[in-house]
């Protein structure tokens, strides 16, 4: 029997904090204020996470701290549920919750929510889950900080020349925004510990790798040159149409049969909808769950979903789906909540339509690229607007203020070299740090 049938207050319950999610609670308190619904948010962390700025946190500009929002600040008026959803049973109504101590708990609920995000996308490639990481998390990205200064301490007093020159080597597969902005934000920090310990920043060596003819396609052809030349000026080896087909603890092999000695491999490549999806046993495309355009999903008028797990259909650009990007997530979750709230018979349903606005990309220092309604910047008005847009865009207002600070910090002293060593080796993998394994 559902809350509503028993008389009790209609309870709908939001799965995931990440963009879609937590825009949508937001956006649900306002709209169901003075009602008696109650909100329920299920999500293993505490915080919704700002992901546009995870190559910064493994740059060492940000701390890791400053690009997770609490949410019981953010939503005071949401009861959390940490814990991670493992199966939704349709007809009973209920999702199977388990926390981080494995205790297991049902929620049910009148209308749920489903905004399980992405998780990164990987191939069979012998190797790639054990020896590569991706950039999804707090946890990766304070990796690859760590990382990178840890093998470069560890070259210098290194008496075998070859093994220093693979600790000296750092290769990322996928050169689109996310791929990009790591490889520029690793080489900045590279570049200080080499230049604070008087090594040539040269013997610090960067690949980027990925298996197109062009790097960020997502800013189109002339932006894309521009990155490409910039990339290419500060010493990265950008090479396209080239792949992995293995890696090993100190090494990986192209697709052209080069092995090439490392210690620290990005796999940035893409992402699939979060595990949940496929539980489901309902229709998918591309691995996003099919939603119609006002969000719901067919055939279960109590059930909507949206962010990088559901196939939104793209109003704008009939027979194709709106990409996984924050920009949608957002706008997703605030039409999520409008027509949660329609469904309860308050306010109107609407179908979800966005025209894109285009990408803002951070590309270290003193440089970015930006494509805001269209207009082409690069170079240092673009990372003015980058950096402007980011905290405008922040959630939250302490996290802007911490953020602001900062990029003015960075202005005026160098990064900060500190590996703390939070994130141990099993904890930074995949499986642990986005509960992945490999998909085909
Ligand atoms: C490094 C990087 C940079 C990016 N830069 C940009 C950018 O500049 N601009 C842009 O528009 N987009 C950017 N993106 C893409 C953007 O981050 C995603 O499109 C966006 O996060 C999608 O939001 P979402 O809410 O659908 O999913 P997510 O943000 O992935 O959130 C999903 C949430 O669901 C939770 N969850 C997952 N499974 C379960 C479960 N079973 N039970 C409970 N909770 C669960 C997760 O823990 C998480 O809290 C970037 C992504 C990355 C990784």
């Amino acid at each position: 029997m559902t809350h509503e049938a028993a008389g009790q207050s209609t309870r709908i319950v939001v799965v995931g904090s990440g963009f879609a999610g937590f825009e949508c609670a937001r956006a649900l308190t306002r709209r169901l204020a003075g009602t008696d619904a109650r909100i329920t948010m299920i999500s293993p962390h505490d915080y919704m996470l700002y992901t546009p700025l995870l190559p910064e946190v493994a740059g060492g500009i940000l701390d890791a701290r400053f690009v997770t929002v609490p949410l019981s600040e953010a939503l005071p008026n949401v009861e959390l549920v940490k814990g991670r959803v493992d199966s939704v049973d349709l007809d009973s109504r209920t999702l199977h919750v388990t926390d981080c101590e494995q205790g297991v708990e049902n929620v049910s609920w009148d209308r749920v929510v489903l905004t399980p995000g992405s998780v990164t996308r990987l191939f069979d490639i012998p190797g790639l889950a054990e020896h590569a990481r991706g950039l999804k998390t707090p946890a990766e990205a304070l990796f690859f900080r760590d990382q990178l200064l840890t093998q470069l301490e560890l070259a210098e007093r290194d008496t075998d020349p070859l093994v220093a020159r693979a600790r000296r080597t750092v290769v990322v597969v996928g050169a689109s925004y996310a791929g990009t902005e790591l490889t520029a934000q690793l080489r900045a920090l590279a570049d200080e510990a080499a230049s604070r310990r008087g090594l040539d920043p040269k013997e610090v060596r960067f690949l980027l790798l990925d298996a197109a003819d062009t790097v960020m396609p997502e800013v189109g052809e002339k932006l894309g040159r521009k990155v490409l030349e910039v990339l290419r000026s500060r010493g990265i080896d950008v090479r396209l149409e080239t792949t992995l087909t293995e890696l090993g603890p100190d090494h990986v092999t192209l697709d052209d049969g080069t092995v090439v000695p490392t210690r620290t491999v990005a796999w940035v490549t893409g992402v699939t909808a979060g595990p949940l999806i496929d539980t489901l046993g309902l229709p998918t495309e591309k691995g996003r769950l099919t939603v119609r355009p006002d969000l719901s999903v067919e055939g279960h008028p109590d059930v909507f979903a949206g962010g990088d797990a559901a196939a939104v259909p793209d109003l704008r650009n009939s027979g194709s789906i709106t990409p996984p990007t924050a920009q949608h997530a957002v706008r997703q979750g605030r039409a999520l909540a409008r027509n949660v709230a329609a469904s309860l018979g308050i306010g109107d349903a609407k179908p979800y339509t966005h025209r894109d606005m285009g990408l803002v990309v951070d590309l270290g220092p003193g440089f970015a690229v930006a494509n805001p309604l269209n207009i082409q910047l690069s170079g240092f008005l673009a990372k003015v607007v980058t950096r402007a847009y980011h905290l405008y865009a922040m959630p939250n207002a302490a996290n802007r203020w911490a953020v602001a600070l900062a990029y003015l910090t960075d202005l005026l002293f160098p990064r900060p070299l500190v590996s703390i060593g939070l994130v141990t080796d099993e904890e930074s993998r995949f499986a642990a740090s986005e509960g992945v394994g490999a998909q085909t």
